[in-house]
């Protein structure tokens, strides 16, 4: 088992680790986060864990220092707490410093939180907002607050507030073709064929679908060339969650892929599109020209439907749930058949 990157994130206390995977100390029968302050266990006392779920299936009791158990870690908090000024200063100044005096921290630590979170600085997000919310005003005369509303702010905020997903603004590392990432697949049998895992060390950051184990290595290698790739079969989160997406085709529950830690590369548009995506109720279904109109692009309805045929991500990232104008099913890159299975299922079950 490749555990040696997380045995590391332990040693460091690496706060990106954090939701990324609990561990569990034999020796006491306790189970940790990464960044838990206590005294590190001895490397050969340690399992891993995806889910704190797992953990406490295996006997192992939360922590009462770091509460691996609880949903989320103080910095996720800050990084909420600070999304959420940002969205109620509605596009007025905000500096990094006001910022901190009103969350009663220094504007260093929620700089330093902040980009580790969210994948971007406050600074950068504050001066997005500000250009979102220019161009609606702009184009839709009557009143400022009815074109945000009609926008759908209201919802879009999710975007930066509910979710543990990481994203890249710059996907520096994906057009170089994956030169310096570092990525783990294994590839199962489902119920729509054969399904490749990938993830990097924050979290998954391929699923897709195939009708041959060897067919998703050879795209895998086509699409990260310059990536260190390693088949890890018997790697514990891979294991996880590729039983987590296994379980929910063959008809379980969805309630467990939202907890799934996502390593999105993408850009800005990429990422607002997928968070877009994610916020799709299973058994429900959304056209391209309505998800343009819902981030306020009315008119980018094929940025979007590239955005779609851009996703890596199957199922956590569900771009099989965005139909042809009109409900037709239009392509899906892993194949007509399983996004219209996909969706049959969904409905059935929801
Ligand atoms: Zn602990």
């Amino acid at each position: 088992m490749n555990t040696q990157h997380f045995w590391q994130a332990v040693l460091d206390r690496d706060p990106h680790y954090d939701g990324v995977f609990v561990y569990g100390v034999r020796s006491t029968g306790i189970y940790c986060r990464p960044t838990c302050p206590s005294r590190r266990p001895r490397p050969d006392n340690v399992v891993f864990f995806a889910q704190p779920a797992q953990a406490q299936a295996a006997g192992f009791r939360p922590c009462r220092r770091c509460a691996p158990d609880q949903p989320h870690a103080p910095d996720v908090e800050i990084a909420r707490a600070a999304c959420a000024l940002i969205e109620a200063a509605d596009g007025e100044r905000l500096t990094l410093h006001e910022l901190g005096e009103r969350l009663h921290l220094s504007p260093f630590h929620v700089q330093r939180v902040f980009k580790r979170v969210m994948g971007v600085s406050p600074a950068q997000m504050i001066r997005q907002r500000r250009r979102e919310r220019a161009k609606t005003a702009l184009r839709q005369q009557p009143s400022v607050s009815a074109a945000t509303y009609e926008a759908g702010y209201g919802s879009s905020s999710h975007f930066y507030t509910d979710s543990q997903a990481h994203f890249g603004m710059t996907p520096a590392a994906y057009q170089q073709g994956g030169a310096g990432m570092d990525m783990h697949y294994t590839v199962v049998e489902c119920a729509l064929g054969w399904m490749l895992v990938a993830r990097t060390p924050r979290g998954i950051c391929a699923v897709t679908f195939g009708d041959t184990s060897d067919a998703l290595e050879a795209a895998l290698r086509a699409e990260f060339p310059a990536a260190a790739l390693q088949r890890a079969d018997e790697d514990a989160l891979l294991r996880g969650w590729s039983d987590v997406l296994r379980t929910y085709l063959a008809g379980g529950a969805p309630a467990a892929l939202a907890a799934l830690p996502l390593d999105m590369q993408g850009t800005a548009f990429q990422a607002r599109i997928w968070q877009v995506l994610r916020d799709i109720p299973g058994g429900e279904t959304r056209s391209y020209g309505e998800i343009a109109r819902q981030i306020g692009q009315p008119t980018a309805a094929r940025a979007v439907a590239r955005a779609c045929a851009t996703n890596r991500i199957a199922l956590l990232i569900p771009c099989h749930r965005v139909l042809r104008e009109g409900g037709g099913l239009s392509g899906y890159r892993w194949g007509v058949e399983r996004k219209a299975a996909l969706l049959k299922r969904e409905r059935e079950g929801a």
